[in-house]
């Protein structure tokens, strides 16, 4: 008998679903979301207007052949189309990319995520066509899923326009945790978060304006880049505020690839010893030249086809490992933390550590209270304020997630405040499962970091669509 699958969400993760799910010739297949006819793109590698200033600004958070080695090669055998849509872009992304260029390493450059988007959008538009050529029925259908209900094992889905759909499976992939908020950061010159708000935040920040962003992370260098793309230079006043006072760091390529391995066969009592131990390879990694990029290949080749559990047996501690490692291992854009640096030598760029409070609306913008590394209360003024502050320990989700949470079709897990989900992405519910970045366990194997990472998302999802 003829099956009714359906996909929930519009991102990298719902196209993966859809694109490897396993159909026989008379199914339908549903992929439900708001931008259902940019399937494959979502928050991260979102399609800006073709006038926006900000066109193909943020880069992808690694080179392009960590994310995904058909998409390098493609950068490489377009490459002199590439170049011509990036010409005179602001920030200057072919200047930035030379050093790489000159030396045949296309693959090491972070591509704008628009552009992975591009590639990757058309590749899930190919794979579905070729699903309806096997008698697959293919719906893509532009709306929000408002529930998901199950009576006497019948799942139904139920959209925002009040319509239900009968469904004998259904894949859940509507994103990751969302900024954790802080109080006064949605007005009129203070914005919850970049992504989404980039027309009113260019509308509120003039060729002079002063900007603050709330924290440091892969948002913020977005953020940097979006002010790049509107003012010039000589005009930039960008400060960023986090309790770290640092940037990233940067993953920067050498001029040869060389990952390090790490042979590492003992097991651990306690999830400390065993993040020791990996901080120890690395440590010696870098001692014989390797760079921090490197030792980060190394670590996501060392879990490729290895969990945590084998190397931390008890399920508790291993699941302790993902948030430290997932710190430690943290880097950021090599184009946008060096425009940081170098904008913060000409007092463009500011960074400050310290712990913000709130902010509140003044006359000609708004201000930021803080308090700083000595524990003084302390307050910033600027045209704009931008959270870039990431999930931090608020795990807000979207309306469905938080839905199955309440349900207990999947969990929080104590030990990492990640999601925790059954084997190959199943929910408590049978025929219903999930996936997106912020899940930390698959069944009892715990990820060694949380996955908010196209590779590790879209090879999670094959796994669980392989027989
Ligand atoms: C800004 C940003 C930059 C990133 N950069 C990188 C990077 O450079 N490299 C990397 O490897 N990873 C990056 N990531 C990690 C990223 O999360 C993954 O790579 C991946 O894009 C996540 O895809 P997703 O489909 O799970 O989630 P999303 O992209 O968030 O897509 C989920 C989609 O589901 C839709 N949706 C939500 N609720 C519903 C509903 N009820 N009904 C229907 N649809 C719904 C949403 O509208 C959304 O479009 C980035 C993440 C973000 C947010």
């Amino acid at each position: 008998m003829s099956k009714h699958h359906i996909v929930i969400g519009d991102g990298l993760t719902a196209a993966e679903f859809a694109t490897t799910k396993i159909c026989n010739a008379g199914d339908t297949l549903s992929i439900i979301g708001p931008n259902i006819n940019n399937l494959g793109r979502g928050v991260a590698y979102a399609q800006a207007p073709d006038n926006a200033a900000w066109k193909y600004a943020y880069l992808l958070n690694s080179p392009a052949r960590s994310v995904d080695l058909a998409f390098s090669d493609w950068l490489n055998s377009d490459w002199i189309s590439i170049e011509q849509s990036m010409v005179n872009r602001t920030p200057d992304w072919l200047l930035a990319a030379q050093p790489y260029v000159a030396i045949g390493e296309i693959a090491s450059l972070n591509a704008p995520r628009e552009l992975y988007g591009d590639f990757y959008h058309l590749q899930t538009i190919e794979k579905l066509a070729l699903l309806e050529k096997s008698n697959v029925r293919v719906r893509r259908i532009s709306a929000m899923v408002r529930d998901i209900s199950v009576n006497a094992q019948q799942l139904k889905v139920h959209l925002d326009d009040g319509s239900t759909l009968a469904a004998d499976s259904i894949d859940v992939a509507t994103g990751g945790p969302q900024n954790q908020r802080i109080a006064g950061d949605n007005d009129e010159r203070s914005f919850p978060e970049l992504f989404g708000h980039e027309t009113h935040i260019a509308n509120a920040l003039d060729a002079n304006g002063t900007i603050i962003a709330i924290g440091a992370s892969a948002a913020m260098l977005d953020l940097l880049r979006f002010c790049q793309s509107l003012q010039a230079e000589s005009n930039l006043n960008f400060t960023a505020i986090s309790p770290t006072g640092r940037t990233l760091e940067a993953l920067r390529p050498g001029n040869t690839f060389t990952p390090a391995t790490y042979e590492l066969q003992d097991t651990y009592k306690r999830a400390e010893d065993f993040i020791d131990a990996i901080k120890h390879l690395q440590q010696q990694a870098l001692n014989s030249g390797h760079n921090f990029y490197e030792t980060r290949v190394g670590l996501r080749s060392l879990f490729l086809d290895k969990s945590v559990n084998e190397f931390v047996p008890n399920i508790k501690e291993a699941r302790k490992v993902a948030r430290p490692l997932f710190r430690h291992f943290e880097g950021g854009t090599r184009d946008s933390i060096d425009d940081f640096h170098r904008l913060e030598k000409l007092s463009r760029t500011n960074i400050i550590a310290g712990h913000v409070h709130k902010i509140e609306q003044t006359k000609a913008g708004a201000s930021v209270h803080y308090t700083n590394e000595t524990g003084e209360l302390k307050q910033l003024k600027a045209n704009v304020v931008v959270n870039c502050a990431g999930p931090g320990k608020e795990n807000r989700f979207d309306a469905l997630t938080t839905k199955m949470l309440e349900q207990q079709w999947i969990s929080v897990c104590q030990q990492s405040h990640g999601l925790l989900v059954g084997d190959k992405g199943q929910t408590s519910i049978p025929g219903i499962r999930y996936l997106g970045p912020a899940v930390t366990s698959i069944g009892v194997t715990a990820q060694p970091v949380p996955l908010y990472d196209a590779f590790r998302l879209r090879r999670a999802v094959q796994q669980f669509n392989s027989r």
